[in-house]
């Protein structure tokens, strides 16, 4: 274990470096006594080179290396398991501190690579269709495990690229666990990190925050990100159930949310992208979707339906093909750019919301947590414990 800040019982912590923000890491070197420089070149190395190990940063000085090396650490969550799709898509388990499991998966495309990231251990905010929801809130990540879920999967794919064409990761969405905006401070240092030059240097059209609308965070947001919204229904009786935050924050304060974040943009032609999570005989018939065009006609939106996939414990089934088309049909007719969502890594349990994976093992899980005061760690079944630094699928 790790020694530096005494603890009450002598146990000690050192300073997670992994997380910390251009301005953070600056502050705190510049209380070793440090110049700025020296953490932009501490930040080159842990971000953009893969070193965890003070010793190997060989343009820094000895005596502060060994500091370093006594009283701050650069530590990702742990891998407890990597499961590669037949389609590409790769998931990674992720043991957290005080024992919380949390996924990240990582989405090819041709052309580009997506790392869907989480933010929480579970969600409060229980929407009726997400598996996450079911497993109740546990926590927040810190920003080293946000950002670490980044560093862990470009170290687990080819490597910290050298080129612009060499990137493991080309965009960064927080659509895994948890509702982002609900870890506002963690959030935010974690995508200042993405889009800083000196670590991921990713534009701000290629990280995007997902959220089901927690207005007053939504308004606090002024990181140059891409916004999505989740919203699923077009109107707030049906929201309401489905989206269980719209009885604190209704349709009509989310939208005018969003008309607020397109006007502190300094580009112009942003968009919000909408998203529809269609569920069978819920929220995917046709006078659904013209009440859906009618509502978002003034918002500058594009809009991604996401065919409801399915996990244990939830009745919900994903329509058919037909009325899918047909729901995007009036979209299409009415002029939004929509676009059907392909499900991916199906055979692994990667698609959106279904990152709890073995629910009814979680739901244990989360149970025994609150008994016991302390955490416990409870593989689900089946779970590789395998360390998979490094490892290839
Ligand atoms: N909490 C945030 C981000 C995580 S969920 C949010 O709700 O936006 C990412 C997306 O997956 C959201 O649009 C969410 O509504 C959707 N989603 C959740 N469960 C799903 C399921 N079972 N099938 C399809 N989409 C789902
Ligand atoms: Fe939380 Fe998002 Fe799932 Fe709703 S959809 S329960 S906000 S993770």
């Amino acid at each position: 274990m790790a020694t530096t800040a005494q603890g009450e019982a002598g146990a000690v912590s050192r300073v997670n470096l992994l997380g910390m923000s251009r301005a953070r890491l600056e502050a705190y070197l510049a209380g070793l006594g440090e110049p700025a420089f020296r953490a932009r070149q501490i930040m080159q190395w842990i971000h953009q080179q893969g070193v965890d190990d003070f010793d190997a940063m060989t343009n820094i000085g000895k005596g502060l290396r060994a500091r370093l090396q006594q009283q701050a650490e650069i530590r990702p969550p742990e891998i407890l398991s990597q499961k590669d799709s037949a389609d590409g898509t790769r998931k990674w388990a992720l043991r957290v501190d005080g024992g919380g499991l949390v996924e990240a998966v990582l989405i090819p495309e041709r052309g580009r690579a997506t790392l869907c990231v989480s933010s929480q251990v579970g969600c409060a905010l229980d929407c009726s269709f997400c598996s996450t929801g079911k497993q109740g809130f546990q926590r927040d990540l810190s920003a080293a495990e946000i950002i670490g879920q980044v560093w862990l999967a470009i170290r687990a794919g080819d490597g910290f690229p050298t080129t612009e064409r060499d990137r493991v990761v080309t965009n960064v969405v927080m659509m895994g666990m948890g509702e982002p905006l609900l870890n506002f401070e963690s959030v935010v240092e974690a995508m200042e990190l993405m889009l800083d030059d000196l670590a991921y240097g990713l534009s701000r059209r290629r990280v995007t925050l997902s959220t089901s609308g927690v207005v007053p965070a939504l308004d606090r947001l002024t990181t140059p990100v891409s916004l999505a919204v989740s919203l699923h229904a077009p109107n707030d009786a049906l929201r309401n159930e489905l989206v269980p935050v719209n009885r604190r924050y209704p349709i009509a304060e989310l939208l005018a949310a969003c008309h607020r974040y397109l006007d502190r943009q300094a580009d112009r032609n942003r968009v919000v992208t909408i998203e529809y999570t269609l569920i069978e005989g819920v929220n995917d018939s046709v006078e659904q979707a013209r009440e859906l065009a009618e509502l978002l006609r003034t918002l500058p939106c594009k809009i991604n339906l996401i065919p409801f996939n399915p996990f244990p414990l939830s009745d919900y089934r994903r329509p058919g093909k037909a009325a899918i088309s047909r729901f995007w049909k009036v979209l299409a007719d009415a002029g939004y750019v929509a676009t059907v969502r392909t499900p991916r890594g199906d055979d692994i349990d990667a698609a959106c919301g279904q990152l709890v994976g073995q629910v009814a093992d979680r739901t244990q899980r989360s149970r025994r947590h609150r008994e016991r005061a302390q955490a416990v760690q409870v593989l689900p079944a089946g779970t590789a414990r395998a360390r998979g630094r490094g490892a290839r699928g």
